[in-house]
């Protein structure tokens, strides 16, 4: 609850802001910041914000929204308060939310065919410590200590020491989408190295022991980075320009989803008229407009807004 709606408005756009560089930053998930229409805004609501997220799919998912109320709850609740004045006012409110739909959404923006693809930001287990020929004498106390020294650098790790075969291993944690993997048997321990295997492309690479900490650290970095990379590129491999309801409806069948952008009058009647006939629901208003002027895909009247298309869960 704000007492102005300067300081409202703010406060749903810091939300906002911060639900886009959570995404980003930490989930390696780029969005898009946009507004949403009439039609598809919070019921109530006098503006909805949202950032919307391309899953590898081609498919729309909102990951998060920030609304400015106004005051109309206020008022139809009749909350009040006390102003420097000394008059009763209706306050202004804001509401935003996340939700566990943003762990659906980290499924399918980076799982691949062999499973889970989990950030490392986030990654309950970041690395995975898998003794080779475990038997052998002194490997499971080699692999002990990469355990040991990696939990102590603030990485979090956990060894599977269990008889089951390594290969077995190797699926399971994949499964499981950890960022790395990493294997120490007696022929590394001769070389002093361990071999480190990355999740999100299944490169391998041979790291000194003396190196440990530092490599695990930078390839959990260059992990995210990656990952954050092969999302965006599937979001613009994906966007694309229409200028009719033809081409919205042959891009959309085509690729099964994607991003459409193309104007819009701001009639319901054409937004409408877009679901019905291409099967798509507008996702946003972009924040960052072009400016420029064009036509209505339906209606054909001239009109500057940008807006995007898509096929959402
Ligand atoms: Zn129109």
């Amino acid at each position: 609850m704000h007492s102005t709606e300067e300081e409202a408005r703010e406060e749903t756009i810091r939300m906002l802001n911060v639900y886009a560089d959570f995404c980003e930053n930490v989930l390696a998930m780029p969005v898009t910041r946009g507004r949403k229409t009439d039609k598809e805004k919070f019921n109530g609501a006098e503006e909805t914000y949202c950032v919307e997220c391309m899953m590898h799919d081609r498919k729309a998912l909102q990951a998060g929204t920030s609304h400015y109320f106004g005051d109309g709850f206020a008022r139809a609740f009749e909350i009040t308060f006390t102003g420097t004045d000394n008059q009763l006012h209706y306050p202004h409110q804001t509401s935003w939310g996340v939700s566990t739909r943003l762990i659906g959404g980290i499924i399918m923006t980076h799982g691949d065919d062999n499973g889970l693809v989990l950030p490392p930001r986030i990654a309950p287990v970041q690395a995975v410590v898998i003794p080779i020929a475990q038997h052998k004498p002194g490997v499971l106390d080699a692999a002990g200590e990469l355990l040991k020294r990696l939990q102590t650098a603030g990485i979090r790790t956990k060894m599977d020491s269990s008889d089951k075969a390594p290969g077995w291993k190797f699926a399971e944690y994949e499964m499981r989408g950890v960022p790395l993997r990493i294997e120490i048997g007696p022929k590394d321990m001769e070389k002093q190295q361990c071999c480190i295997a990355r999740r999100d492309t299944g490169e391998k690479a041979f790291v000194p022991l003396a190196e440990l900490e530092s490599a695990v650290a930078k390839l959990l970095d260059d992990i995210h980075q990656n990952m954050f990379a092969m999302a965006k590129k599937n979001l613009e491999d994906n966007s694309f320009t229409a200028e009719t309801l033809d081409q919205v409806k042959e891009i959309t069948s085509r690729i099964g989803g994607g991003f459409v952008h193309t104007k819009w009058c701001g009639e319901l009647s054409c937004e409408l008229a877009m679901k019905e006939q291409a099967g798509v629901t507008s996702r946003c208003m972009p924040l960052k407009q072009s400016g420029t002027t064009g036509k209505c895909p339906v209606c054909g009247k001239d009109c500057t807004t940008d807006i995007i298309w898509g096929i959402a869960y």
